[in-house]
């Protein structure tokens, strides 16, 4: 479980310059292995062997040129209630700013690890500017210069040292989903109708962090747990209908679970936002369902179900093989086949293929289907066998590993989906040398 660090400041400071900088390394490697579509403001990085997700927060306002104030001090807040730790950056060339009075405000209240980050650092000149920002009331501050990384390392030390261990203990036993989504999808009613009003067959347990709790869930045959944040359960705070707060809210949450439960309001359709969650699900590798919510708002003919179906999967390309769920909360229609769903996209997610079973299945595919020549040379594939990760990632051992490319890898993988369902579960393919 790794630590939620937001990135915050008004624009033009360098947050994502800084921020791109952070996740590069990985990002490189990530990508190549999936072929994601990444999302410019989300990522992974490390430092000193630790692990940590970063947020830029401002990536995900519009206009940022005329960015309201108060648009920035919610921003803020939200950070403050989801990340483990807030880098606050400020820009030396344009000196203190009323608005960084504003953050800094806000930010000295804080229980949590702020740091105080001036960018653009970029010579002695400007270092004896930085002295000004003494005046944040922050205290000690960190110059940097994202755009050459200097200062940067002093930056990471602190805050790695600065993040919580990660002591979570976590019940492997049990199924843990996360029911995400923009607001006003119907996420809280959805879990309302499950462990509402009703008996109280649930029990919450504290998790060791601060931020989250998980609720078992035993009914109806069905037992797991609901990853939930605070953030979710404090929803009423915040009712904006911003990209960033259904990302912020769920970027925990998806990180801690084995499925994610996607509710989507069907009025609105599979938009921009439902899409960066649904990202931000595959990126991390999580089992997905689609809930398409409200189905009783939606005038219905013959094919209405299909079609809206076909123009969601034409969004989710090209992972498509992701189980969609129509819904309504509202008349409880439904509602338990999402569970349902749920629970078999969780056990395609845990599946175990032996290694002769694979090969009986995936060799003579191999043979009748061979990789494309390449530079004249040939590809000969020995065997195959599933890794033995949480989440099925496949290596298929040959000689040149090297010249095997993506169409070829998506291909083995929709075998792989085809002959062993993996439906709602990201599946990766690698090439190793034999
Ligand atoms: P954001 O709006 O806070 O995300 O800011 P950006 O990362 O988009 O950067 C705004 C501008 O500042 C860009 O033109 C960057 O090239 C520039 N910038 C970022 N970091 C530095 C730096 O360390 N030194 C200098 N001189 N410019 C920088
Ligand atoms: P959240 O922000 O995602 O937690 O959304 P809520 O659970 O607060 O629901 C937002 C609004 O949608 C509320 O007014 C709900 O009553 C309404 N709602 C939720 N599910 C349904 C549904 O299936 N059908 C209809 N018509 N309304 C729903």
């Amino acid at each position: 479980m790794s630590s939620i660090v937001a990135i915050v400041g008004r624009p033009n400071v360098g947050k994502s310059t800084f921020f791109n900088r952070l996740i590069q390394r990985r990002e490189a490697i990530v990508d190549s292995e999936s072929g994601v579509t990444r999302d410019r403001h989300y990522g992974k990085s490390d430092w000193n062997g630790k692990y940590f997700s970063v947020i830029d927060t401002g990536g995900y306002i519009l206009g940022s040129d005329d960015i309201f104030e108060a648009e920035i001090d919610k921003q803020v807040e939200l950070a403050i209630d989801e990340a483990d730790a807030i880098i606050f950056m400020v820009d030396v060339e344009t000196g203190v700013t009323p608005m960084d009075e504003d953050v800094a405000a806000l930010l000295r209240k804080v229980n949590k690890p702020v740091f105080l980050a001036v960018n653009k650092v970029d010579n002695s000149k400007r270092l004896e500017n930085a002295v000004e920002f003494y005046s944040l009331g922050l205290g000690e501050y960190f110059p940097i210069a994202s755009t050459s990384g200097s200062g940067t390392g002093e930056l990471l030390d602190a805050l790695v040292e600065a993040l919580p261990e990660d002591t979570r203990e976590e019940d492997a036993e049990l199924p843990r989903f996360a029911v995400v989504g923009r607001p006003n999808a119907g996420k809280s009613s959805f879990i309302n109708a499950l462990i509402g009003e009703d008996r109280y067959i649930v029990t919450d347990i504290a998790g060791t962090t601060r931020d989250s709790i998980d609720t078992r869930y035993n009914r109806f045959g069905f037992e797991f747990n609901l990853v939930d944040t605070a953030g979710i359960r404090r929803k009423s705070k915040v009712k904006e209908d911003l990209e960033f707060y259904s990302v912020m809210r769920s970027v925990r949450a998806i990180e801690h679970c084995d499925v994610c439960l996607i509710v989507m309001d069907a009025t609105r359709g599979f938009d921009g936002q439902v899409q960066n969650i649904f990202w931000l699900a595959q990126r991390n590798r999580k089992g997905i369902v689609i809930l398409v919510n409200k189905w009783d708002l939606v005038d219905k003919e013959t094919n209405t179900m299909k079609e809206y179906e076909a123009k969601i999967r034409q969004e989710m390309e090209p992972f498509t093989d992701v189980p969609i769920v129509f819904m309504s909360v509202l008349t409880k229609q439904r509602i338990f086949k999402a569970i349902e769903t749920a629970v078999e996209v969780y056990q395609n997610r845990s599946k175990k293929i032996k290694t002769s079973e694979l090969n009986e299945v995936m060799l003579p595919i191999l043979e009748a289907y061979p990789p494309p020549a390449y530079k004249g040379k040939y590809v000969k594939i020995k065997f195959c066998m599933q890794l033995p990760t949480p989440q099925p990632q496949f290596a298929f051992f040959c000689n040149l590993p090297q010249y095997v490319k993506d169409p070829y890898k998506r291909f083995l993988e929709n075998k792989l989906r085809k002959e062993f369902n993996f439906t709602g579960v990201p599946v990766s393919v690698y090439f190793r040398k034999k």
